[in-house]
């Protein structure tokens, strides 16, 4: 039986991923939306590919780009967050969520209201509107099926538990590249040097999240929401070989855990087949070849995010959706260079300290916590440029 595809944020590094996925078994799948910000080359090329039923570019300048890019095909094509939200209203039997940033919020929630499934890598959607998107799903009896490795990791390894058996969640983290530096020596880190991590290839924001370990923290907001076992059951470990991508300890003591290469296929092929499992060409997990796997605590003191993103949950206020604003403003200005690599967190602590607004209850409030926090970062980086 074919199922129906969307895939929002098609051009991304897990987009991209999902479609070698999905030309393994091509047959079984029929595409219907493909979704890119601004890059609309790419975008009509694989509309093209997969015979896309729509191409949507979030950037409307781009546009005309894409109607020339797809002239003379029956791909129809659409611009703006608007369209977006149209096409998620196609109601695809499995929606990817791979946009990066909050902006992938919308779609995904509208996604989500069809009722159908959805494969959530967005992170930064459920940090900002975790309550808000948990209940819209199980109102609408959608499937949210986590993508993130870690995630997908404590997915699989509760497969036949459940959760109130649980005792404790176990997030491993690389470290990141900057892992064993000195804090001293992170202050001259260059965007070349933030997005090398050492065992992911990924896109360029997440791989700076991943260097300050920002990313960890987002993840600790996302399993708070995918998995409520109370935050001070859920751990940290830093495990620099991206070997064991998460683990479950059930109350007799008992820990279960999903291993594999560090490759996001994996994961998406698993929500992908869910409930089957699909052949991949991924690298076998070869441990002898490994030889020792390591662990280690975090540390708070040079990797500050973790305890930023620990207080904005624990407060339980609008604080997640403004932790991860100013994350996006941040590290898109270290990414251009306006900023030091310390200064991410500097900025993200700031804007956290700077107000507290109240819990928020529908979108709009997440979207005015939203925008307030980014105007916030963003008068702190122009007062930091250098
Ligand atoms: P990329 O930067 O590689 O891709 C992002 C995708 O989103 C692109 O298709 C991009 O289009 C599109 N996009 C960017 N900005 C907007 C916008 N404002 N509106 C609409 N579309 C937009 O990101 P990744 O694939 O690395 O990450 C995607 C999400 O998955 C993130 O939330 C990330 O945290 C999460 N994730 C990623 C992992 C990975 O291995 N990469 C692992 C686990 C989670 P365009 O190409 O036109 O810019």
């Amino acid at each position: 039986m074919t199922r129906s595809i969307s895939i929002f944020g098609a051009t991304g590094s897990v987009g991209t991923s999902t479609l070698d996925l999905i030309r393994i078994e091509r047959e079984n799948y029929e595409i219907l939306a493909l979704t890119a910000n601004e890059n609309a080359a790419e975008l009509a090329r694989l509309a093209i590919e997969f015979d896309a039923k729509l191409a949507v570019v979030a950037e409307p300048s781009q546009l005309e780009a894409l109607q020339k890019h797809l002239s003379g095909t029956n791909i129809k094509v659409a611009a703006g967050a608007s369209s977006l939200l149209e096409a998620a209203a196609m109601s695809a039997d499995w929606t990817m969520a791979a946009i990066v940033g909050c902006a992938g919020l919308p779609p995904t929630l509208e996604a989500l209201r069809c009722g159908k499934t959805v494969a959530l890598a967005n992170k930064e959607a459920l940090v900002s509107a975790g309550a808000l998107m948990m209940a819209e799903a199980r109102a609408a009896g959608a499937t949210l099926l986590p993508v993130d490795s870690e995630h997908n990791a404590i997915f699989q390894s509760l497969q036949g538990g459940r959760i109130d058996q649980v005792r404790k969640i176990t997030l491993t983290a690389s470290g990141g590249p900057f892992r064993t530096w000195q804090r001293e020596d992170m202050a001259a880190v260059t965007p070349e040097q933030a997005v090398a991590h050492p065992n992911w290839e990924m896109g360029a924001k997440i791989s700076v999240d991943s260097a300050t370990m920002m990313n960890k923290g987002l993840e600790l907001i996302e399993a708070h929401y995918l998995f409520p076992v109370g935050l001070e059951n859920i751990q940290i470990l830093v495990h620099p070989q991206s070997v064991i991508h998460s683990m479950v300890e059930y109350k007799d003591r008992s820990t279960l855990a999903q291993l594999g290469s560090p490759d996001m296929k994996i994961p998406i092929a698993n929500t992908l087949a869910w409930p089957e499992r699909m052949v991949t060409e991924c690298e076998p997990l070869d441990l002898a070849a490994i030889g020792k796997l390591e662990f280690e605590a975090p540390d708070e003191e040079r990797f500050p995010a973790l305890a930023l993103a620990r207080t904005a949950i624990e407060e339980g206020t609008g604080k997640p959706a403004i932790l991860n604003a100013a994350n996006e403003v941040a590290v898109a200005a270290f990414l251009e260079k306006s900023i030091q690599f310390l200064e991410i967190t500097e900025i993200v602590s700031r804007v956290l300290d700077s107000y507290s607004p109240p819990k928020p209850t529908a979108l709009d409030d997440i979207f005015a916590i939203d925008e307030e926090a980014r105007a916030r970062a963003e008068e702190m980086v122009e007062g930091m440029k250098v």
